[in-house]
């Protein structure tokens, strides 16, 4: 079969755009023909232009991946916002008090736990240097695929056909190229909403995230560079529904409300907008000339901020072993190669969904028992130094085994 490129990317959002810029621009593979299909137009936010609503906490190694393709300083240049401390607390303690969790930079020598991004930016930098670097992008979208021995051709919706080596799924939760290759799920409905939107506040946010587990789920205020903070409030569908068809100041008294008015009152400054929230694991991330990425292998709670930081590794793990395999001489799409990726990012993202489940488990629900158990728990690791170094390495992305193409040089 004739190979019009070596990979073909479906799906460039910030995933996408991601693998795709990385691979561009990495040493090892940067000499591959690459095609990234993403139908909907991708355009960076104009100058002067408001803030939207969609906004991430990057981790450090999702930061270095930024910088090593050369996206990070159109995404600084958007008013990327560094936040050095993390305050975690429970609906039945305070902020300052017994059963609050505090993790600050400085106990890892660090200047920031990581940056609160604009997701449109981060996605348009990362297209506009895969692009700079080569990489087609095609405006259309995925149909299907078929293999052969040694190959994949994709059929894409405005009746054209590309062969490749490799395909890899990008195309987030509801992925077609993961339907295609036969790859089941696992997860369920989590039952919650989250609801997004800014708001303004009384009292300066102190470049630190906050997040209150109420029994209903988590509220998080993420700090933003002009001062204002980023909502994501993960609740029932019920309540999700109600603030979203409340009047401007009730939503921003509810909200003020539901933070124990940890920022002082909280004025909404935006529309508002809520997702539904589900757990989708593939069973598989990889299948013959087939490997899946971000969304498309793993859809998680956002109560730890950990989609796209997975998904950006996800991207280095695939670009490292591509890299290997095309200086072995073997062939990028091979299902042996694949199998490598898979099992290094499943042994990574396995832990990482179980705990993220876990915890949106054990602070659900209202009962005293429960709520005594969690402050316990949440003053163990306040006062145990190991766990709590692990998990600010965790949410740095600098724990387990960091791909080479995002690994910091050696200072
Ligand atoms: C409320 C909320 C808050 C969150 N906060 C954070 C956070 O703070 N930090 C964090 O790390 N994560 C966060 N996440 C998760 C994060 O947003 C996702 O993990 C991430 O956006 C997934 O990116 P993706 O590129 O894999 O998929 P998607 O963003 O779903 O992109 C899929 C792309 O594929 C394209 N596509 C789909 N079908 C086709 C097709 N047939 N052909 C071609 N293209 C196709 C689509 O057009 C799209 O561009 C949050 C999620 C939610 C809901």
């Amino acid at each position: 079969m004739k190979r019009d490129f070596d990979v073909v990317i479906v799906g460039g959002a910030m995933a996408g755009a991601g693998v795709a810029a990385l691979l561009a621009t990495n040493p090892g593979t940067a000499a591959l023909r690459i095609a990234l299909l993403e139908p909907k137009p991708v355009t960076a936010p104009a100058a002067g232009e408001a803030l939207e609503l969609r906004v991430s906490a990057l981790s450090r190694a999702s930061q270095r991946l930024l910088e090593l393709t050369g996206a990070w300083p159109a995404v600084l240049a958007r008013g990327a916002a560094a936040y050095q401390r993390m305050t975690v607390w429970e609906e039945h303690a305070t902020p300052d008090g017994p059963g609050a969790l505090h993790f600050d930079a400085a106990e890892l020598g660090e200047p920031d736990l990581g940056h609160i991004v604009e997701n449109r930016t981060v996605q348009a930098a990362l297209m506009e240097r895969a692009m700079a670097a080569g990489v087609v992008l095609l405006r259309a979208g995925f149909a299907s695929f078929e293999t052969s021995d040694d190959a994949v051709r994709v059929a894409t919706t405005d009746g054209r056909d590309y062969g490749a080596a490799l395909v890899i799924g990008a195309d987030g939760s509801e992925s077609a190229v993961r339907l295609q290759s036969g790859i089941a799920t696992r997860g369920w409905d989590y039952e919650q909403r989250a609801v997004v939107a800014h708001l303004s506040c009384q009292q300066a946010h102190r470049h630190t995230a906050w997040q209150r587990f109420l029994d209903t789920g988590p509220l998080a205020l993420l700090p933003l560079g002009d001062g204002r903070v980023s909502l994501v409030w993960s609740t029932t569908p019920a309540l999700a529904d109600e603030l979203i068809r409340s009047s401007a100041s009730d939503f921003s008294a509810r909200v003020t409300a539901a933070s124990a008015a940890v920022l002082g009152r909280l004025e909404v400054t935006t529309a508002r907008a809520s997702f539904a929230l589900r757990l989708v694991h593939a069973r598989r991330y990889a299948a013959a000339r087939v490997a899946l990425i971000g969304d498309a292998a793993h859809t998680v709670h956002p109560l730890a901020g950990q989609g796209i930081n997975l998904a950006f590794m996800d991207a280095a793990a695939l670009v490292d072993v591509i890299g290997a395999a095309l200086k072995a001489g073997d062939d990028p799409g091979e299902l042996a190669v694949l199998r490598r990726y898979e099992r290094w990012r499943k042994a990574e993202t396995l832990p990482a969904i179980a705990l993220l489940d876990g915890i949106k488990r054990l602070f659900y629900g209202g009962d005293a028992m429960q709520s005594r158990l969690r402050r316990a728990g949440l003053d163990l690791v306040e006062s145990s130094g190991p766990i709590k170094r692990l998990l600010m390495q965790r949410a740095l992305g600098v724990a387990g085994e960091v791909p080479a193409s995002v690994r910091r040089p050696p200072s």
